[in-house]
């Protein structure tokens, strides 16, 4: 995220939106958005000076359909949070077919997770408990979906001040 990217929650804290500066600035002057955070820097326009936002929240709802969340790479290991749901390592990820295809294990929700190659390796074409593996925690769809894009939701994460109002994927916050 850059320095001048904005963070727009609806009124109930929800994220909304990465939106530039010139527009966080537009609804603080007509009165729209309440500020919640500030990075710090300072804004002079010929009227007055004050220091830009980071945060902002606006001060009526916006009523949003919850967005689909198509069932791609970046999202299943985005929901796992990065991390192998048999060993917990971040590294070298990729996605494992629970019950494998081949057994008629299917390309759903509730079938698939991320997993480092070493697990990948080890567990083949076997179920989890023919390979004495066990899961972190049952995958299953995310009932919470970020209503900002999620390659956007993930760079916000990065965002120290932003964290907080960035709810995980439900059921994935609790790893084992
Ligand atoms: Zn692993």
């Amino acid at each position: 995220m850059a320095q001048t990217d904005v963070l727009l929650l609806n009124s109930n804290y929800e994220p909304l939106h990465v939106c530039s500066l010139v527009r966080a600035v537009g609804l603080m002057l007509k009165g729209k958005v309440e500020v919640l955070h500030q990075n710090g820097h300072v804004i002079t326009t010929s009227m007055s000076e004050f220091r830009a936002p980071s945060v902002i929240r606006l001060r009526y709802h916006i009523k949003r359909p919850m967005p689909e969340l198509r069932l791609s790479r970046h999202a299943i290991l985005a929901r796992d949070n990065y991390v192998c749901q048999y060993c917990g390592s971040g590294k070298d990820l990729t996605i494992d077919h629970v019950i494998p295809r081949w057994r008629g294990g299917r390309h759903t929700w509730d079938n698939v997770v991320a997993c480092c190659r070493k697990c990948n390796l080890k567990k083949g074409e076997k179920t989890p408990a023919q390979a004495r593996m066990v899961l972190a925690r049952q995958p299953k769809r995310p009932s919470y979906v970020p209503f900002i894009s999620l390659p956007h939701y993930v760079k916000a994460k990065e965002k120290h001040e932003w964290l907080q109002y960035l709810p995980n994927f439900e059921g994935v916050s609790s790893r084992a």
